[in-house]
C-alpha cells in the first residue's frame, strides 16, 4: 500500500504522499471508536549506510461517543515528525504500511472524551452534567450521603468505647 523502491532510494531521497482508506487502519475489536477518514501521510525516506529512514507527518478523523457523556465526538489525530529506521531490505520493493500504521494508532487516546474536563453522567440518574446539574449532585454537594455513612461508623465507635 505504501511501497519504497530500492531502485529509486538509492538515486536520492523520495518523497511520497497519498491516502489509505479508513478501513486498512483497522483498530480491531473492542475498540470504542473509529476511524472516520482515510489517512492522508507525507512521508520521504532516504537510503544510508546503516539502512532506510523514512520521515513523515500523518492525519485522520476518529468519531465516536464521549466516554463520559456519550455525546458524539470527532476530532482529528495527528502525527507529526514521526521517524521510522528500517534494515536494508533484500527485495528490491519494501512495503512500510504497517510501520506507518503503528505510528498513527500510537497516539489514539484510551478513552475518546468530548473535552478533557467533560463531567460526564449522573450515575445515579443519567443526567448530563455538562448542562445541568440533577438533584443526586446536590445532595453530594452539600455532603450528606458520604456523610451520613462516616458518622454512622463514628457513632458505632463511640458506643463501644463508651462500653
Ligand atoms: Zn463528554
Ligand atoms: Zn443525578
Amino acid at each position: 500500500m505504501i511501497t519504497l523502491h530500492l531502485a529509486r532510494l538509492e538515486k536520492a531521497p523520495v518523497s511520497l504522499e497519498g491516502e489509505v482508506p479508513a478501513e486498512a487502519l483497522d483498530l480491531g475489536k473492542g475498540a470504542t471508536f473509529e476511524i472516520a477518514s482515510p489517512m492522508h501521510y507525507r512521508i520521504s525516506a532516504q537510503l544510508l549506510s546503516g539502512g532506510i529512514i523514512v520521515t513523515g507527518s500523518l492525519h485522520y478523523r476518529i468519531s465516536g461517543e464521549c466516554g463520559r457523556c456519550l455525546a458524539p465526538v470527532e476530532r482529528e489525530i495527528k502525527v507529526d515528525d514521526f521517524t521510522i529506521q528500517l534494515d536494508r531490505p533484500e527485495t528490491e520493493a519494501v512495503e512500510i504500511f504497517e510501520e506507518i500504521r503503528e505510528e498513527a494508532l500510537l497516539v489514539l487516546p484510551y478513552n475518546l472524551l468530548c473535552s478533557e474536563d467533560c463531567k460526564g453522567l449522573c450515575p445515579k440518574c443519567g443526567a448530563d452534567l455538562n448542562r445541568k446539574s440533577c438533584r443526586c449532585s446536590l445532595k453530594s454537594e452539600s455532603g450528606l450521603p458520604a456523610g451520613d455513612l462516616r458518622w454512622a461508623a463514628l457513632d458505632q465507635l463511640n458506643i463501644k468505647l463508651k462500653k
